[in-house]
């Protein structure tokens, strides 16, 4: 375990990393780090999982990931199916499969046309089902769909408790968190990395930006901008009906995330954009939009017109302008790495990317090419930097 050192002259030390931002990548990273042998501290603004990783659709879906991330999402999804052996919590995960929703013949030649790109490249998660084969998954669902895509292995999660269950772990392995611990400035001095905060200066070897929406900030600091920006993403929950639909739900043609939990309850979302108040820390709903998606719901489902919405929420979620994140070592700065801007699917990725971005850390190669998320990759389209805060 580490000793903390509580000096009003000195940083607060002891850890070998610093990791900022306590939501479902700063705890998998704390968690990988720690297991692997690193005295690791967490600094957290609010409290861990307050942000879209404790208040997202839970969506375990490697189905229609940009390519880059297929190999992440596969290896992520093994280590949700051992989730309980590895941190001692299965973060209420079911395996309950992915489908992807045609609603037209042209979406279902849409989706003819994605799994053959799969193939093409080697991936065969994938697979087209007709619309006899999706009745038999599905047989509540609208006479006017055609077929779909069908993971059989993707699911979803309880993404508070999950984010949870990594933090406890990571505790068990002596990583130590700080919450309401925002950092407004981080600094290298020689071979230390100083982060500063309103409770006093942390200072370790390493540093681990998992900031999510506000990361941004921090690497610019660094004199590495990178065109990331918030967006809310808004979820709704029904009341209780019988249970209609085993399947998690995704749409071709227009947003859909929906899944029906066992209590009978169901959550309805897909990347729906309500307000982002980055300042504010907080994410607000826009009923109007909210509206469009029930329909799409009700579209697929008629039988749930008269069912009541319950609650609904946004949450504060980081895009890049190439919707991909950033799994990254720092390009102008040593020891100090990268992983943010998960642009709305970072939940099911969040068990696999502690681990990779444990391995940039201790210096090792990564176990999956991390090429198409290096931190560089928008240099021309960004300014340059004004002044490095690297000193
Ligand atoms: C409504 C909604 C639905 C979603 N549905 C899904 C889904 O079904 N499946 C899926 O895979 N993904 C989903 N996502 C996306 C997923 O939730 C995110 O990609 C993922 O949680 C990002 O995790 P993170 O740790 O990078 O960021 P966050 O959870 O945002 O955590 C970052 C943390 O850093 C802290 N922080 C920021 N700046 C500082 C600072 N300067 N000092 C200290 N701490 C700081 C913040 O307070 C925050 O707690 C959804 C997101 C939302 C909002």
């Amino acid at each position: 375990m580490n000793e903390h050192v509580q000096s009003s002259a000195g940083p607060l030390g002891g850890a070998d990393v610093l990791v900022v931002g306590g939501g479902l990548h700063g705890a998998s990273s704390a968690f990988h780090l720690a297991r692997r042998g690193a005295r690791v501290i967490v600094l957290e603004a609010d409290y861990v999982g307050r942000h879209a990783s404790g208040v997202n659709a839970g969506g375990v879906r490697t189905l229609g990931r940009p390519l880059p991330e297929i190999p992440l999402a596969l290896m992520s999804r093994e280590i949700w199916h051992s989730l309980a052996e590895t941190i001692g919590d299965d973060g209420g995960f079911v395996p309950s499969g992915q489908l992807k929703l045609a609603e037209s013949e042209a979406e279902l030649e849409e989706c003819r046309a994605r799994v053959a790109l799969l193939e093409s490249h080697g991936f065969t998660h994938e697979r087209l089902i007709d619309a006899a084969a999706l009745r038999e998954l599905e047989p509540a669902i609208a006479p006017h769909v055609t077929g779909g895509i069908w993971v059989e292995r993707d699911g979803y999660a309880l993404p508070f408790r999950t984010t949870m269950a990594f933090r406890l772990a990571a505790q068990r392995l002596g990583a130590v968190f700080h919450e309401g611990t925002p950092v407004s400035r981080i600094e290298q001095c020689g071979t230390r990395w100083f982060a500063q905060t309103p409770n006093g200066a942390f200072a370790a070897e390493q540093l681990v930006v998992t900031a999510g929406a506000w990361a941004g900030e921090l690497a610019r600091q660094v004199g590495e901008p990178v065109p990331v920006y918030p967006e809310g993403l808004m979820l709704m929950v029904t009341h209780r009906v019988a249970p209609f639909c085993r399947a998690t739900l995704g749409a071709t043609g227009r947003p859909l995330s929906f899944k029906q939990f066992d209590n009978g309850t169901v959550v309805i979302g897909g990347k729906l954009i309500g307000h982002a108040d980055l300042t504010g820390r907080h994410g607000e709903v826009d009923f109007a939009r909210l509206v469009r998606s029930a329909q799409t719901v009700v579209d697929l489902f008629p039988h749930l017109r008269h069912l009541g919405i319950n609650r609904a929420w946004a949450g504060v979620e980081a895009f890049t302008d190439d919707s991909l994140p950033v799994i990254s070592l720092s390009r102008r700065a040593s020891n100090l790495t990268y992983s943010f801007g998960y642009c709305g699917s970072g939940f099911q990725l969040g068990p696999v990317c502690g681990k990779l971005v444990s391995e940039l850390v201790l210096n090792e190669r990564a176990c999956l090419p991390l090429d198409a998320f290096a931190i560089d990759r928008f240099e021309a389209s960004v300014a340059p930097p004004a002044a490095a805060a690297v000193v």
